[in-house]
């Protein structure tokens, strides 16, 4: 059953506190009515989609200069919290802010090893930070030790008052060349600049792409020729979540799934995530 590499635990309660994320549901067209009340609604989702697991993932802005983002912080013991009971459904990757310097190195690995978290989730626009800085190596190191892949929204966002500049795919690659063992997963395949995503990805064999914040049926051609060609491994399928629902991307994704090589959609939906994560 397919894996969500990318979902939020974005509730009504922290949406109504964070006007970038106000933004983010205004441009997906999400009434703050429907947005889930807590994590229970995410699990009627996934059974409802027929998704077996999805990974929540953490978010950290503690010493970020952009006021924007100061309630946007999900400490990973309450996320770690939010999913107890759900332990077999629901899979953490941390969040903490690369800003931070040695006490965001001392909270990953808290997540990491206390925790048990599976990953890191950096947001390279929210925190200000280039994804090749020194204070992001360091947890990049930290995530290599410990096995564990590392996600970077890259591309455009949906978040209000922040600066793209910063999740540029081309950085990646630089990560890449300083950390050739840790797998790297570059979120929203880095659209508009997603030739460049496809590159990076093609010229590492340990980063990745998800397709998340994309109905399917508006993925672009040139990245849906090398999901069914050279990059079949390395494609994770992804909602977005609440952003997208789990039932109507699954609704979309059969309408064009034609698109995709049958031997294709099993890797994309389930096993290069299974793989990638060791489940
Ligand atoms: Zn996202």
């Amino acid at each position: 059953m397919p894996i969500d590499i990318h979902v939020h635990p974005w509730t009504k309660e922290f949406v109504s506190r964070n006007p970038p994320v106000l933004d983010a549901c205004n441009f997906f067209g999400i009434k703050q009515a429907d947005l889930p009340l807590t994590v229970k609604d995410l699990i009627e989702e996934m059974n409802k989609a027929g998704i077996e697991k999805s990974i929540v993932l953490g978010q950290g802005a503690q010493n970020t200069r952009n006021p924007a983002f100061r309630n946007y912080t999900i400490p990973n013991d309450l996320l770690r919290k939010m999913l107890r009971n759900f332990e077999d459904r629901l899979i953490p990757f941390a969040g903490v802010d690369p800003n931070s310097g040695e006490i965001a190195l001392r909270e990953l690995r808290h997540a990491l090893k206390d925790l048990e978290f599976k990953g890191l989730k950096i947001h390279s626009s929210v925190n200000e930070v280039y994804p090749d800085d020194p204070r992001v190596n360091l947890l990049c190191e930290l995530c290599q030790e410990f096995e564990v892949p590392v996600m970077f929204h890259t591309g455009t966002t949906a978040l209000g008052n922040c600066d793209i500049k910063y999740s540029k795919p081309e950085y990646l690659d630089d990560v890449a060349n300083d950390f050739p063992d840790l797998k790297i997963i570059l979120a929203h395949f880095g659209w508009p600049w997603y030739e460049v995503a496809i590159a990076v990805a093609l010229r590492h064999k340990n980063v990745f792409l998800d397709i998340s914040g994309w109905k399917p049926r508006y993925l672009p051609e040139t990245l849906i020729r090398y999901i069914n060609g050279p990059l079949q491994g390395k494609v994770l399928f992804g909602t977005d979540y609440p952003m997208i629902r789990q039932t109507e991307w699954m609704h979309d994704f059969r309408s064009v799934s034609r698109k995709f090589k049958p031997q294709v959609v099993e890797k994309l939906l389930e096993s290069n995530a299974k793989r990638l994560l060791k489940l």
